[in-house]
């Protein structure tokens, strides 16, 4: 099967300002700070949960490959994406541990699955008919075993067999003995949400497909439900792995009033220890440069549609970036940028390539200045941080999407450390 390659801007090819820096020590801190909430350092290996990082959409964002290499080498036990070509780039980049391709997807006749087996990918299934094509495709290599983890849909209603169709999908294991249960797992509609209730339910289910699954005489090795919100607010959750996405990249999964709802397990830390929730570092960070500047009189507009309108006499900057690269154009008029460690309000539309932003009290604000859309800045009048919550909560959207926005024309500078 021919697997599309990613294009991303190089660094190398940067001319533009404009760049996304990857704090990669910020990602091994907080693997260590999930390791330490799991129970490293209370509880033994094989009792607290392993952590399998989430790095679909080019780990949010953040440049898959590298990402990978850093937590393969953290010593995080595996990793999952959704796609498999983002599987496949993973092992091409040379990435030794599980990978687990969760969208289940292989395509039209389930091709892909020869390819996840080529790749040694632990492929999600969550049909008979995927069954059936591992076990043909196993019988004709005359060798080994596929193992899988399947997918059972406990309370989202996306994806996974249905409670109802489960024993079709178990017969079909149970006829093939090519391949092999390894792992069943399902996901969590409202971990991040105040009431606890509609994930406890889901735990009721995925505890009832577990059994129904023993029942068939099938014994899946590992059990896994959890994202970042699970794992972190609710102890019950975890089960023998969790897969965590954006806790991995430092941004909270809720607001930080509402860490801790479940009174069902453990409590995630010892008295007096920071929460593992506000431990976290946010690994990403984007900058560009102001390259234009005037000053506007009274009366005169910015941008397309002439939005804005200056009240008195103001200074705009013009910076290196635009909705093309990720920077919304939901932040017209509302969002803010940070420049010499202050915040300038964006000034009219923010356009394809470039965002106008009032720098009226930033004295001496000038061509060739950092100016910072995400993360923070340190700078002679004071430090300020744009973090994704805040840019999410402007927007009208949860923190994933400005992140997996950055766009591939962004090129990526990674720092270590
Ligand atoms: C994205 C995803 C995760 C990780 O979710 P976060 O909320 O980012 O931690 C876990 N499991 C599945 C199936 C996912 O699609």
């Amino acid at each position: 099967m021919r697997v599309a390659r990613p294009r991303r801007a190089a660094p190398a090819d940067a001319v533009r300002p404009t760049r996304a820096e990857i704090h990669l020590g910020h990602l091994r801190h907080n693997l260590r700070v999930l390791e330490r909430a799991m129970g490293r350092g209370v509880a033994a290996d094989a009792e607290r949960p392993a952590i399998w990082a989430v790095l679909k959409a080019d780990a949010y964002g953040h440049g898959a490959p590298a990402t990978a290499r850093t937590l393969e080498r953290a010593g995080a036990a595996g990793l999952c994406v959704a796609l498999l070509e983002e599987a496949i780039e993973l092992r091409e980049a040379g990435i030794r541990i599980p990978i687990l391709v969760m969208g289940g997807y292989y395509g039209p006749q389930h091709r892909g699955l020869e390819d996840a087996l080529h790749h040694d990918l632990v492929p999600v299934v969550y049909h008979a008919g995927q069954i059936e094509h591992l076990s043909r495709v196993v019988r004709a290599r005359g060798a080994g075993r596929a193992r899988v983890h399947l997918k059972v849909d406990t309370g989202m209603a996306r994806l996974g067999v249905a409670p109802l169709e489960l024993d079709g999908v178990l017969e079909a294991i149970s006829r093939s003995p090519e391949v092999e249960l390894d792992g069943l797992m399902s996901h969590l509609a409202c971990a991040d949400a105040k009431d606890v209730e509609p994930t406890l339910a889901q735990l009721r289910r995925f505890d009832d497909a577990y059994e129904h699954t023993r029942r068939f005489g099938l014994a899946p090795r590992v059990r896994h439900i959890a994202n970042s919100a699970g794992a972190l607010r609710m102890p019950r959750s975890r089960f023998d792995l969790v897969r965590p996405g954006i806790a991995v990249y430092g941004v909270a999964p809720c607001p930080p009033d509402e860490r801790d709802p479940d009174t069902t397990g453990p409590r995630p830390r010892a008295v007096g220890e920071k929460h593992p929730l506000a431990d976290l570092k946010p690994v990403m960070r984007v900058r560009s440069e102001i390259v234009a500047l005037r000053t506007i009189g009274d009366g005169e507009h910015v941008g397309y549609g002439h939005t804005y309108v200056a009240r008195g006499k103001r200074v705009i900057a013009t910076i290196a970036m635009g909705y093309a690269d990720g920077l919304s154009r939901a932040l017209s008029n509302r969002g803010d940028v940070l420049v010499r460690g202050k915040r300038a309000p964006i000034a009219g539309v923010v356009s394809m390539d470039l965002t106008s932003v009032d720098v009226t009290d930033i004295p001496l604000a000038a061509v060739g200045d950092e100016a910072v859309v995400l993360g923070s800045q340190d700078g002679p009048l004071g430090s300020d941080e744009i973090t994704a919550e805040e840019i999410a909560t402007r927007m009208g959207t949860i923190p994933w999407e400005p992140l997996t926005h950055i766009s591939r024309r962004v090129p990526r500078f990674y720092r270590d450390p």
